[in-house]
């Protein structure tokens, strides 16, 4: 292969332990990749002045007897991830100017590894939306086709893997923002189980549904990404430590919930769904028929509850804590003009939304009826899984639409309609490339969404092989 930013991780990997290129090479050919395409696809944020000397100290680093597999490895990093001594803004103008004063904890992992940090990617402002349109910096843009979207929130790392100006990426998922994008340009995605990944040091936004998890190429890359960032973490209370993958499973039974299939998927795309279960079939799994009957309310549901999560989690920004700060008449005055000029649109619509089911009079109407439905969705989807290995669905019923074609906000939260469940319930999902669907002369990625059981990654990775 000519252009090594093309690599997966596990190929550069095995080419750096032999001594066959360097890391300095491989950041050398992403950073040719990001001057050819940033500036039309903006999928980072900022490039980092010091990538030739971070993969400087990994080659060192390796001299010296280091080995660990993504030593010297080029990843993106999404702008929601605190990096110490960075900024970090969310693709917010509240935290434009805002540096990190410590490592996330998956950062911190990383750079025990010996990754190489090569800037921070685009994403919807505090990561609420589906196609980074929600940027306070601009869209940024599909490598297959630059008039559509590449998703979001964690559009920027998406776009920056299939671009080829990193090996692998950290996004962040709170209802579908590392598999969207990734169904949307061609990678793989892994929403990990709730806990499986601290969230220590990540930008909050609904807290009971967020998790980080890697952006990559291949299911392989996926596993090495996540077992890397992956454990327990004493900063993060709701962390927990999974038992070992296994990497020799074998899924028999695959459910798919038929009944979620009826309408509002483009035909192609359905197509290329049944195709890649017939490919499952033909690897040995048995595919069956599953009912999730609340399922349908997810939706909803997850509409009331990330609001609510991220009003509350927004209420930080305060112009006195962090980032942006402007003055006004009293303190008051104050918070309202920071918060006005901090915010955009998006991010303001939900905080008006997430306020409003919390407040008293309708909190038991709103708020509470979603935590029940969320308890219902659950335990639905806990006993589908004693029954089947994996769950299967489109990750999105559409591949990428175009750069402003959803001005409508309802129209663009239904996009998250099989994404959504998965943060609901905790359980693990993860993104893997399908036959693309044809639009206007070009080939455009779509995905296939595989759910487990808590703790069944490598169920996961697993399914994912069969297809990939
Ligand atoms: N698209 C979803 C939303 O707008 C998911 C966002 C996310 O996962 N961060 O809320």
């Amino acid at each position: 292969m000519d252009d090594l930013a093309r690599l997966s991780i596990t190929e550069a990997s095995k080419k750096l332990a032999s001594g066959e290129i360097t890391s300095l090479d491989l950041v050398r050919a992403c950073k040719k990749n990001i001057d050819a395409r940033n500036a039309e696809l903006n999928a980072y944020l900022e490039v980092f002045d010091d990538i030739e000397e971070q993969a400087k100290e990994a080659d060192a680093r390796r001299a010296r007897g280091e080995s660990h597999p993504l030593l010297g490895i080029p990843l993106a990093i999404k702008d929601n991830i605190l990096i110490q001594g960075r900024r970090v803004s969310a693709a917010s103008k509240m935290l434009e100017n805002y540096t990190a004063s410590y490592d996330a904890t998956v950062i911190k992992k990383l750079k025990e590894a010996g990754a190489v940090f090569m800037g921070r990617t685009n994403l919807d402002e505090f990561a609420m939306g589906g196609s980074t349109e929600n940027s306070a910096f601009g869209p940024t843009h599909n490598p297959h086709d630059e008039a559509r979207v590449a998703g979001g929130s964690s559009g920027g790392s998406a776009s920056a893997v299939a671009a080829g100006m990193a090996l692998g990426a950290l996004g962040t998922d709170t209802g579908g923002s590392i598999r969207e994008p990734a169904s949307f340009c061609g990678i793989v995605g892994l929403k990990p189980t709730y806990g499986a990944v601290s969230r220590h040091g990540l930008i909050a936004m609904g807290s009971s549904l967020d998790q980080a998890g890697p952006m990559v190429r291949t299911l392989e890359d996926a596993q090495l990404l996540f077992d890397t960032i992956r454990g327990r973490d004493p900063f993060d209370s709701t962390s927990i430590n999974l038992r070992p993958t296994t990497y020799d499973l074998q899924p028999k039974r695959i459910g798919v919930p038929r009944h979620l299939l009826q309408k509002g998927i483009d035909e192609d795309v359905l197509r290329s769904f049944n195709a890649s279960l017939d490919t499952l079939k033909a690897h040995g799994a048995e595919i069956v028929d599953i009912e999730l009957p609340s399922a349908p309310l997810a939706l909803a549901v997850y509409y009331i509850i990330m609001p609510a999560e991220s009003s509350t989690n927004l209420a930080r920004f305060d112009g006195v804590r962090y980032g942006l700060s402007l003055s006004g008449d009293s303190l008051v005055d104050d918070y309202a003009k920071t918060r006005a000029a901090g915010f955009g649109p998006e991010v303001r619509r939900r905080i008006m939304l997430g306020t409003y089911v919390l407040s008293a009079g309708y909190y038991d109407a709103y708020y509470g009826k979603a935590t029940a439905a969320r308890a219902k969705l659950r335990e639905e989807y806990d006993d589908v899984l004693k029954s089947v290995d994996v769950i299967a669905t489109p990750t999105v019923p559409s591949p990428a639409f175009k750069i402003g074609e959803k001005s409508d906000p309802l129209s663009m939260y239904l996009a998250d309609i099989f994404t959504v469940t998965a943060n609901l319930t905790g359980h693990p999902a993860l993104s893997v490339p399908i036959t693309p669907v044809m639009r206007e002369g070009k080939d455009l990625p779509v995905g296939i969404q595989f759910t487990a059981a808590h703790g069944g990654e490598d169920m996961l990775f697993a399914a994912g092989k069969m297809v990939e």
